[in-house]
């Protein structure tokens, strides 16, 4: 063999990583070149998402002793032109799903062949590749259940440790060859916080042992915004710090366990829905959804609104402390998640495009399988989607999901005085004069008579009066989401 290039993506670790150990058998000891590409298509997306790959990619790099080879630009030109550098005969990477990846590797396999090499593609992100997992009756699942009864029942490889380090070592070209743009990249300050999202192997492995420690307390608290019961793995999951199996692993036979597993196996399932349907990133996949009337976020009312509920400004505590947890740790509990894009698109009647952009702008972990099928499910336009019927009642939602007010004290300073009682409806402090006119805003809107306006507007698509089973009635179905 000529020479072996690994190409890392979303899978920036050693242990349990198949493309690296196949790289490894296929350099036979001979040359192996270790290669990441930055693209300033994803450092241009999010500044919190690129921080959190530089500190990433400073630990890879560490653990390979600097043997990293940087590039910057076009991947797919950048990884032809490498392997074309080093002589390589094949690129070895981990599968992707999404769309855009699907591009670039179908342009990489060409520019690859052309300089007579070839692009090797294996495994995947997932506990399975999506498409393995199809229905009796052929095509995709729609409905999360059956998808998970056949996940849990198929089960997935136990996941191997890491190569010895000597075995790598002996392999690795050196020295690397580094692009002074990509080491800018790779000098980007943290802007997330590191004790609490891990950014390293290392540290993640670390975060995955408490979690699995804390397993007893996460199906009862995973709910809880204001408690630490979830592992916050989701950005080392984004970029393949650890890989599913390892989750599932630690978590196995732990009390609390298969809860966990389940809720791994949403990120699979939305997976394999972007898989099976490209166009569901931005496309409603249920098409009435394409007549919905929603508010022209360019225009007064909605313009001022959506600026409200951007800041965390929008007189709902529960949803102002979501958005605030969002803006400045650029992540946010799955609860809080699911309250402010139900009173985006439910309150504020703003298409869900404009809510999962701007979470991809935000969220270190942003991934635009699992947040633009969350925002569909939350419409109701999606897969297994909580049916648009159910708006979630944004103070109930607190009272029912932070009952002693820990989360909006924690995110909300001008509330943290307020007795618990007038947490989640501050204007009755503000009526007795607890509260200064001014400290937090009233309600943009009334809760009440917006959703009455939602189920107008979606009794319109239905054909039907826009009527159900509304309120909180059902809210138990919806924890999953
Ligand atoms: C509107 C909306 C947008 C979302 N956007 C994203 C996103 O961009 N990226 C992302 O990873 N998750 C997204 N989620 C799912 C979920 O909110 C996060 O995965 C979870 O909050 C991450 O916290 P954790 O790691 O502590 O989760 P834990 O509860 O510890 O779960 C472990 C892992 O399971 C996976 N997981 C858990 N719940 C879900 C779920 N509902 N859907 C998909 N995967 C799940 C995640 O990878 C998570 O890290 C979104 C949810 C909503 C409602």
């Amino acid at each position: 063999m000529r020479g072996v290039v690994l190409w890392f993506r979303r899978d920036l670790r050693l242990a349990d990583n198949r493309a690296l150990e196949r790289a490894l058998l296929l350099a036979e000891g001979g040359p192996l070149h270790l290669f990441f590409c930055v693209s300033p298509r994803l450092i241009e997306a999010s500044t919190g998402r690129s921080s959190y790959l530089a500190a990433a990619l400073r630990g890879l790099d560490r653990s390979l002793g600097g043997r990293l080879n940087l590039a910057h630009g076009d991947p797919a030109a950048e990884v032809a032109a490498f392997a074309a550098r080093t002589g390589a005969e094949v690129v070895v990477a981990t599968r992707e799903f999404t769309p855009l990846a699907r591009r670039r590797d179908e342009r990489a396999a060409g520019l690859l062949e052309a300089g007579g090499a070839r692009l090797e593609l294996g495994d995947s992100p997932y506990l399975l590749p999506p498409g393995k997992l199809a229905r009796a009756t052929g095509g995709w699942h729609r409905a999360f259940t059956p998808f998970y009864r056949r996940l849990a029942e198929h089960g997935f490889d136990a996941p191997r440790p890491a190569p010895e380090g000597a075995l790598i070592d002996a392999a690795l070209s050196e020295p690397a060859l580094r692009d002074p743009k990509a080491l800018e990249v790779l000098g980007l300050p943290e802007r997330f916080d590191r004790r609490r999202f891990g950014a390293s192997e290392e540290e993640v492995l670390a975060q995955l042992a408490s979690f699995a420690a804390r397993a007893v307390e996460y199906p009862a608290g995973r709910n809880l915004p204001g408690s630490e019961a979830t592992s916050r793995l989701s950005p080392a999951l984004r970029f393949g710090l650890v890989h599913p199996r390892q989750v599932a692993a630690a978590m196995a036979g732990l009390p609390g366990g298969d809860e966990a597993v389940r809720q791994l196996a949403w990120r699979d399932f939305f997976a394999q829905t972007l898989a099976s349907e490209p166009k569901s990133a931005w496309e409603n996949l249920e098409g009435r959804f394409a007549r919905m009337v929603h508010d022209d976020p360019s225009a007064s009312p909605a313009r001022e609104r959506l600026e409200a509920w951007k800041q965390g400004m929008t007189g709902y505590p529960m949803v102002d402390a979501g958005m605030r947890e969002l803006a400045t740790s650029g992540w946010m509990h799955n609860r809080a998640r699911m309250i402010v894009a139900s009173f985006l698109i439910k309150d504020l009647h703003i298409d869900w495009r404009i809510g999962a952009g701007h979470f991809m702008e935000h969220l270190i972990d942003g991934d635009i399988a699992s947040n633009n099928h969350s925002w569909q499910w939350v419409a109701g336009s999606g897969t297994d989607a909580a049916p648009y019927f159910r708006v979630f009642n944004p103070v109930l939602q607190g009272k029912k999901f932070d009952p002693e007010g820990a989360y909006i004290r924690a995110h909300l300073p001008e509330l943290s005085h307020l007795p618990t009682r007038f947490l989640h409806e501050p204007w009755e402090a503000k009526r007795l004069g607890l509260l200064q006119p001014g400290a937090y805003p009233d309600p943009i809107v009334d809760h009440a008579r917006e959703r009455e306006e939602a189920l107008r507007r979606f009794g319109e698509i239905s054909g039907k009066p826009g009527s159900g089973p509304v309120g909180e009635a059902g809210q138990p179905a919806l924890a999953e989401g």
